[in-house]
């Protein structure tokens, strides 16, 4: 672990991401929940410390995207409620039942399916059902036609035996884009929900606990949609143009180290496939970050990685391991001097633009051989490396 210290790590700013949560909170105000979502690694940042974090500060809920996530936080100590948003096979329902975890039901089959194992375990599954109002991935199918069905599905589902119906959801497509387009979209798509759980409840004769449907687009931006809760991700971990919007700061800090400097003369080319040549004499820097680290290779030649002294352009192919960094105009910058990929001075959502991609890809991509470094006070509290010792 100590040894791969001085190559590539992450930062994780603990202090940074509960400045985030109270400023969402506040943003939010007092009678609206929470609910972290820290699926993937909680965006690569460590589910187990941001959902402990979470934890502390008493979010509502937690949400991840498998029962394997879920049961990671479950064996770290998490005892807040978990929402499953995937899919999760039939055979997991009583391991979700003994564990407290919530899981979504998205249609017919699965609504049958966890109901039949629930009854067949003798206990009782919460779910939340996921409405499909626009997004086209997961849930009852309701918009036009497929009202009337999809109101009766839910229905149906909910009074199943063995399940708990406790909470009811959908999902916005557009919610983070600012054109009077998306802004249509997404109120039809929330004014739909709201049909259907009008519907829903009316027939079913019952009302959900939890109504929610606010990612990071509809927390920022639209404040009519919060209802019971609020699920956003990427505004807790400080990434994107939204989260500059509200103040949040990035919480991860991912950082390398000038591990050779070589000078080229003019005319030299430079890694894989020639794609760099030098015009002029040329101070080069290597960096242990590479594509099995999370550098997109398509950023190849059209990025700089942030110094002391600013902006070092990357030149040639980023290859699996490592890339090379142009240090001519940059003299001040020697062997073991640290550099920033990104974070609080190299904001993520400016590489991201550069790969045509958007932040989640980029802090998702840091890989399991960079360590994670967690600061409390200034202080590193916890260091984690995910390889198997
Ligand atoms: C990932 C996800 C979220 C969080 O999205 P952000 O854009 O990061 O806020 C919320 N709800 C569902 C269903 C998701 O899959």
């Amino acid at each position: 672990m100590e040894s791969t210290l001085k190559r590539t790590w992450a930062e994780i700013d603990l202090d940074a991401l509960e400045r985030n949560y109270h400023a969402l909170r506040r943003h939010i105000g007092p009678d609206v929940k929470f609910l972290g979502v820290v699926k993937a690694d909680a965006y690569g940042h460590g589910a187990v410390q941001v959902g402990r974090l979470l934890q502390q500060l008493q979010a509502d809920y937690l949400a991840v995207s498998s029962v394997d996530e879920a049961m990671e936080l479950r064996q770290n100590g998490i005892t807040l409620p978990i929402l499953i948003l995937g899919h999760t096979p039939q055979e997991q329902v009583e391991l979700m039942i003994r564990n407290h975890i919530t899981q979504a039901v998205t249609c017919r089959a699965k609504a049958l399916e966890y109901s039949e194992e629930a009854v067949r375990c003798g206990g009782e599954l919460t779910v939340h059902i996921k409405v499909d109002t626009g997004m086209s991935r997961l849930g009852y199918l309701c918009a036009g036609r497929h009202f009337e069905t999809g109101v009766q599905g839910i229905c149906d589902a909910c009074k199943l035996p063995g399940l708990r119906p406790e909470g009811i959801f959908t999902h916005f497509a557009v919610a983070d884009e600012p054109d009077a387009d998306s802004a249509a979209y997404t109120k039809r798509q929330f004014a739909l929900f709201r049909q259907v759980i009008r519907g829903v409840e009316e027939r079913w004769g019952q009302s959900f606990a939890l109504h929610h449907c606010a990612n990071t687009g509809a927390t920022a931006c639209w404040p009519e949609t919060y209802l019971d809760m609020v699920r956003p991700g990427l505004l807790l971990y400080g990434c994107g143009e939204l989260s500059r919007q509200l103040g949040l700061e990035p919480v991860m800090t991912l950082k390398t180290t000038v591990s050779t400097v070589k000078t080229y003369d003019p005319d030299t080319d430079v890694s894989y496939g020639r794609l760099f040549t030098t015009q002029r004499t040329t101070r080069m820097g290597v960096v242990p970050y590479g594509y099995a680290d999370g550098f997109l290779r398509c950023l190849s030649g059209r990025c700089s990685l942030m110094t002391a002294e600013g902006p070092a352009p990357q030149r040639g192919r980023i290859c699996m391991d490592m890339c090379m960094i142009d240090l001519t105009d940059l003299p001040g910058v020697d062997v073991g001097a640290e550099v920033e990929i990104f974070g609080k001075r190299a904001l993520v959502e400016d590489l991201a633009r550069r790969a045509d991609t958007i932040p989640y890809e980029l802090t998702c991509a840091v890989s399991k051989r960079v360590p994670r470094i967690y600061y409390r006070q200034g202080q590193a509290v916890e260091r984690e490396l995910l390889l198997r010792f």
